[in-house]
């Protein structure tokens, strides 16, 4: 049987370790949140927590329960049509948490919730207002999934307090059936961030593209495009990795010149921000922005 290739050199990443990574890892044992960060062993935790050079320290916590109702072919998160019903304290421990640790940049996330008539999109504005009122100079992101394109549940959080509306339009026009549950759309997504904007327009809107799921050049230029039309001010690339062998296969590893390439395409559409690299994930160093001074 032939093997799975190895892995560029690129993508090796070191692992988190350390003093002052433990010590933080303590700190959200302690508060009991769910940490993307943590889940999905991202390799920048120890620069997002510890705040890298530039001091913004940024996480990325999960809202609304580990079990998704969607299945989408890239993700790892479990799969449930019935998941567990939301905890209604849920907003107020995770802003009363948040705001403990000290954070400078938080992204609230969630799994999508199809069983729920709002979507949990009450749930997402409730913790926003948490979080604001207990402390108003944390910027808060959050990464949304996509309430089915329901208007009146993207303004909910969209006027919640946030700074970003985040949401992922994953990949390209032509792949997305493949990519995504077949719930999810490039069109639906589109409007979202579109929508998000139009209500709340000093809100920053923000979207990430997984690239090596065999998208082809004309394919991202398009969709980049469609992202200025909509009025995205923000866009990240990182690289497609396959978390299980059930999960959709890589179909190419894109080299470090090529994501530099697109960084590049990118500005020139003078999106307002642009991170692109094989491991930049939607949270990368989220808390640039604010340095870049693109808040504020
Ligand atoms: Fe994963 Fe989000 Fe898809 Fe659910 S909707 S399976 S959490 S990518
Ligand atoms: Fe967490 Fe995102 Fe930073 Fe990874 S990139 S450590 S998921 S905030």
């Amino acid at each position: 049987r032939k093997r799975s290739e190895p892995k560029p050199e690129w993508l090796k990443a070191v692992p988190a370790e350390g003093e002052n990574y433990l010590r933080l890892k303590n700190t959200v044992r302690k508060l009991k949140l769910a940490t993307v960060c943590e889940e999905a062993r991202c390799p920048n935790i120890g620069e997002c927590w510890g705040g890298g050079k530039d001091g913004t320290a940024t996480a990325t916590i999960m809202i609304m329960g580990d079990t998704c109702t969607r299945g989408c072919s890239f993700c790892a998160v479990k799969t449930s049509r019935t998941p567990a019903p939301l905890d209604p304290l849920e907003p107020e421990h995770v802003a009363q948490a948040i705001a403990e640790w000290g954070l400078d940049y938080v992204v609230l996330t969630s799994v999508d919730r199809d069983d729920l008539v709002d979507q949990g999109s009450e749930h997402f504005a409730k913790t926003v207002r948490g979080l604001k009122a207990r402390k108003p100079t944390l910027l808060v992101e959050c990464l949304t999934p996509d309430f089915r394109g329901q208007a009146s549940l993207v303004e909910r959080v969209a006027l919640s307090g946030l700074d970003v509306y985040a949401h992922n339009l994953e990949t390209v026009e032509r792949l997305q059936r493949r990519v995504r549950d077949h719930r999810a759309g490039y069109s639906q997504s589109l409007f979202v961030l579109e929508h998000a904007k139009k209500r709340a327009p000093k809100l920053l809107t923000k979207t990430s593209l997984m690239l090596g799921v065999g998208e082809r050049p004309e394919d991202v230029r398009a969709t980049l495009r469609d992202l200025r039309t909509a009025g995205v001010d923000v866009v990240t690339f990182g690289q497609y990795l396959r978390p299980t062998k059930r999960h959709m296969p890589v179909q190419a590893y894109i080299t470090p010149a090529q994501f530099q390439a697109w960084q590049a395409e990118a500005e020139a559409l003078n999106f307002k921000y642009v991170a692109s690299g094989p491991l930049v994930r939607s949270s990368y160093k989220a808390g640039e922005f604010f340095l870049k001074g693109v808040l504020k």
